[in-house]
Parts: C-alpha cells; sequence; structure tokens
C-alpha cells in the first residue's frame, strides 16, 4: 500500500509552513516549534550540575527541597518566554512535553538523581483548567514523565483556589495566601521519592507551599524540576 501520509504532511507543509516560535525561521523536516539553532542557544542553567545558589535560596530555611532542576534561565523577550508563552496561552501542550522529554535526558545523562516514584505537577484551580483546556505543568510532567520512566500522579496534590498576580505582597504575605491554596488528598506517597513539577519559578511561594502540603503526606523525599527560572 503506497504510504500516503508523509506526502500529505509535505503538500500541508508547503501551504501552512512551520515556522520557529523564537527566530521565524522555517523549521527543518522532523523539527517541532524550535530550530535546532535556537535550540542550541537555549539559555540552560545546568544547575544539576554545578548548583545556581540563587534558586536555592528561595526555598533555603523555609522547605526542605531534596533536589531542585532548573532547566533554563527566564529573560524578558527571550526564547524561554516564548516557550512559556506558546505552552500557556498558545493551546500548545505538545511544547511542554517536548522540552520535558529534553529536561529529562539532560538529567540522566548529565546527572545523578534521586530514585524517583512519582512524578506531580502543580494542579491548576478546576476552572482555570476548563478555560485553558490543559495544565501546562502536567504537559511537562508528561514530558519528563516519558524520559525518566517514571509515572505521573495527578491525584495528591489539590488547589483550592486560584491565586490571581500577587506582585504587591511581600514574600512572606505571598507564601501565606498560597499556603491556603493547595492541599493534599490522601494519597500514598508516604516514604516515596517525589518530584514536583512547574513551568517557571519566581518567588517560589507556589513551589513552597507544594512541598509543604506534600511533606504533611510523609514522603521519603521532594525535589522540584522547573522549565524556566528566575534569579
Ligand atoms: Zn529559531
Amino acid at each position: 500500500m503506497l504510504k500516503l501520509k508523509p506526502y500529505i504532511e509535505d503538500f500541508i507543509s508547503l501551504i501552512y509552513p512551520h515556522t520557529c516560535i523564537s527566530c521565524g525561521d522555517l523549521l527543518p523536516k522532523g523539527t517541532q516549534d524550535v530550530c535546532p539553532k535556537c535550540l542550541y542557544n537555549l539559555p540552560k542553567t545546568k544547575n544539576h550540575i554545578i548548583p545556581v545558589p540563587q534558586f536555592l535560596q528561595k526555598f533555603e530555611g523555609i522547605v526542605k527541597v531534596e533536589k531542585l532542576y532548573v532547566y533554563s534561565y527566564f529573560q524578558k523577550q527571550g526564547i524561554v518566554q516564548k516557550i512559556l508563552h506558546e505552552l500557556k496561552y498558545n493551546d500548545n501542550p505538545d511544547i511542554g512535553m517536548t522540552f520535558g522529554r529534553y529536561f529529562g535526558k539532560d538529567l540522566l545523562t548529565e546527572s545523578e538523581i534521586p530514585p524517583f516514584d512519582l512524578i506531580i505537577p502543580v494542579p491548576l484551580h478546576p476552572k482555570k483548567l476548563k478555560l485553558r483546556g490543559y495544565n501546562q505543568s502536567e504537559a511537562l510532567a508528561n514530558g519528563l514523565s516519558q524520559a525518566l520512566n517514571v509515572p505521573v500522579n495527578k491525584n495528591t496534590l489539590i488547589r483550592n483556589r486560584h491565586q490571581n498576580t500577587q506582585t504587591k505582597r511581600s514574600k512572606i504575605e505571598r507564601i501565606k495566601v498560597m499556603s491556603e491554596t493547595f492541599g493534599v488528598t490522601d494519597s500514598n506517597i508516604k516514604g516515596k521519592h517525589v518530584l514536583l513539577v512547574d513551568d517557571v519559578l519566581t518567588t517560589g511561594a507556589t513551589l513552597i507551599s507544594c512541598v509543604e502540603q506534600l511533606h504533611t503526606l510523609k514522603p521519603k523525599s521532594v525535589s522540584i524540576a522547573v522549565l524556566a527560572g528566575v534569579k
């Protein structure tokens, strides 16, 4: 039987050429969203090899985080902001899966990672989930899950309410507000190594609240993986 699919795909890409979301160049066949050149220039933190103190300091003395993994630095107008925008506002969960896989592959090949038992994405409020159609952190978690061969758990951590922009609050105030935002269900994570996943690390208030909640269930350890971090 004649395989039509590749021909149809070629034909479609002639009419609707796929371009890099960062530089706008045509994407070579077999690539998606970001061209190889932009991918090469991605500002990776590599903090799994040499820890970045500015990231660790966001959690120090507040909650115990076993390992903190930050894939790339967040820069305004930079490629990472474009990836995040695509992931959150352009109905493209696939880009989250793709970068989750890249991230997982880097971690596996470049460092010793704890024997994770489960990956938990930071949940969205159900209303927001309905609006967006998917949870961007879950898309990343699914990609990481594929690369690390660790299952995703969506039932343990729950979001009780949606928290809007809190830019005017101090960090302590934010943590206090966020601590009422998340909750846990009585799921069996006791004694397990957990990897918590979110898209961006800014003040750390959201992740701190999630880690606090998870610790109430007595896991063996809680680590964090985020796609982008603000120093
Ligand atoms: Zn590009």
